[in-house]
């Protein structure tokens, strides 16, 4: 194997034995089953007044006197991501954008300002250009590659939060995490990241993030059949901050869904480990086609922040992008797009399954040039045999010569 192929997926390897070991049920007092229960309740019953007295008071403890401060299958969830992202505490909330929204409005107060990277996943940049907005916190935009002088600039006395989402969605530009906590950090900010793509191969708190956010909808839950997020925090004081919003916004998960990702995770190094493997098969294989001018995945050189991605992270995922050669129209890679067999058309990724998206125009709104100008799309590369799914693209490639553009 060479070397970059062994990078792609040795992240897990550190993981493997908590995550099949982890969340089991206390064994003590005789046989227990594998895995927990998911246990389904809304009222807790105390003792006495003074029992639940007790336990009001301790709401910042992964307890509860009610089922909407999460039942026990969500905090054996929330001990294992916590583990896994390194962080001390977690909080699940109900899908990956609430993790977002949740984030920010758990640490932001009118007058505040957010720094967002361009590439920043849509719907976070919608929540700040309208609900923060009208709560009186302005965002301001700036470059994924920034450097540390253009980011300072931007920096304001009420700045408190800079988020990184590392690649970002869509344009793929790995960005250079550890340089913005810094930043950050001297402003007296706080450094968030949507560290979704990097489950497992990107360590935050080791790179100065102080809050991770995991749209586990994607690679923890796996099969495509459940929506859920967290927060996972590094720091007792943001720990008490992040608990109480989630509390007062009434933030958690259903057991059942709670019970699909623990199930997911027993499973995810395997599934990322190969689906990795047969991603970066596939990118290389599409960087030696004629019709493709550049394949954006963290891991490959044609890829922006490339070097930082070597640099941080420890492993890769399934999902990269592709920009044709620019002779190419937009209609053709469409027509392209519809008639691919194995890669099914649709939002998200993580799953077992292939997909693909077109990303064209999905490139900085603000911040000018960096994205892709030519025909993009974005694929998901599933547990399909990558012969299958190769000769697929192929076809459709092949399809693209000679058609009139
Ligand atoms: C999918 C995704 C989200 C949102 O997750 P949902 O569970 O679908 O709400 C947030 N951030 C990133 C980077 C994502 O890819």
């Amino acid at each position: 194997m060479s070397d970059i192929e062994t990078r792609v997926s040795t992240g897990w390897k550190r993981l493997a034995s908590t995550l099949v070991q982890g969340a089991r049920e206390d064994a003590s007092d005789g046989g227990t089953l594998v895995n927990i229960p998911p246990t389904r309740g809304s009222t807790v019953l105390f003792p006495t007044l003074e029992a639940m007295n007790r336990m009001d008071g301790r709401s910042h403890a992964h307890k509860a006197v009610y089922g909407a401060m999460g039942t026990p299958i969500q905090h054996e969830l929330e001990k294992l991501l916590a583990s896994i992202e390194g962080g001390t505490h977690t909080q699940v909330v109900n899908s990956g954008l609430s993790a977002c929204t949740t984030a920010l409005l758990a640490f932001l107060g009118q007058g505040d300002h957010l720094l967002l990277p361009d590439s920043v996943y849509g719907p976070t940049r919608r929540f700040a250009d309208t609900m923060l907005k009208r709560m009186g916190i302005n965002t301001t935009y700036y470059a994924p590659l920034t450097t540390r002088e253009e980011v300072e600039a931007l920096i304001k006395p009420e700045t408190r939060i800079v988020l990184a989402e590392s690649p970002g969605s869509h344009t793929f530009e790995v960005q250079d995490v550890p340089m913005l906590a810094d930043v950050a950090h001297q402003a007296e900010a706080l450094l968030f990241l949507d560290n979704t793509w990097g489950i497992g191969v990107f360590q935050p708190f080791e790179h100065g993030v102080d809050l991770s956010i995991q749209a586990l909808s994607k690679y923890p839950g796996g099969h495509s059949d459940v929506i859920i997020g967290s927060i996972t925090v590094n720091d007792e004081g943001h720990w008490k901050t992040l608990r109480d919003a989630s509390i007062q916004l009434g933030q958690c998960s259903s057991p059942d869904d709670c019970w699909l990702t623990l199930r997911g995770l027993r499973t995810i190094g395997v599934r990322l480990a190969h689906q990795a493997r047969s991603a970066l098969e596939i990118a290389q294989w599409l960087k030696t086609r004629p019709e493709v001018a550049r394949v954006l995945h963290p891991a490959l050189e044609d890829c922006p922040g490339h070097e930082i991605w070597k640099r941080d992270f420890t492993g890769a995922c399934g999902l990269f992008g592709v920009e044709l050669k620019p002779d190419i129209s937009v209609a053709a890679a469409e027509r392209m797009i519809d008639g691919l067999s194995m890669f099914g058309i649709g939002a998200s990724w993580g799953g077992y399954e292939s997909l693909v998206l077109p990303t064209t125009g999905h490139v900085r709104r603000v911040t000018g040039e960096g994205g892709p100008k030519a025909a993009t799309f974005r694929l998901h590369i599933g547990l399909e045999s990558v012969d299958d799914l190769k000769a697929d693209l192929a076809r459709g490639l092949d399809g693209l010569a000679g058609v009139d553009q």
